[in-house]
């Protein structure tokens, strides 16, 4: 089990995003410094970058990825 490599630059994991609440402790936790390979935006990230990241998605909503991956212009 290893951190993500996001970490010093993710929104989510420095508290940046809108709409965060109690649960993003947990989920920082079971995603960003455990299982970050099944995080919504790291699969993002991964694929297609960076900047493609969409500033609302949580790692929790991986429902939003074929529409997210399908915009690849
Ligand atoms: S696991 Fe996801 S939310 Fe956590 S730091 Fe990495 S990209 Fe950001």
């Amino acid at each position: 089990m290893a951190e993500c490599e996001c970490l010093a630059k993710c929104p989510f994991f420095n508290d940046k995003m809108q709409g965060m609440d109690g649960t993003a402790t947990m989920v920082k936790r079971r995603y960003c410094l455990d299982n970050y390979e099944n995080c919504a935006r790291y699969i993002v990230f991964k694929q297609l970058g960076r900047e493609k990241v969409p500033a609302d998605l949580f790692p929790i909503q991986k429902d939003r990825l074929p529409a997210i991956l399908a915009q690849t212009t």
